[in-house]
């Protein structure tokens, strides 16, 4: 399993160890607890820009509805 370390985009925590895998890419700040993310994984999945930082899942619904 690989761990990947990774800095948070809203208040620069390294938040060390995560598996990325697992989660496609996402990551929950150790710190501030915002959920992003990791660019790397960004940058393979979308060719488009998309920002760093998600909302949360009832937002997103309220945004689709
Ligand atoms: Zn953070």
């Amino acid at each position: 399993m690989k761990r990947s370390n990774v800095r948070c985009p809203v208040c620069g925590q390294l938040n060390e160890g995560l598996d990325l895998e697992e989660t496609e890419g996402w990551a929950e700040c150790c710190k501030c607890k915002v959920v992003f993310m990791a660019p790397s994984y960004a940058r393979q999945s979308f060719n488009q820009k998309l920002p760093l930082v998600n909302l949360p899942d009832h937002a997103v619904k309220a945004v689709k509805a």
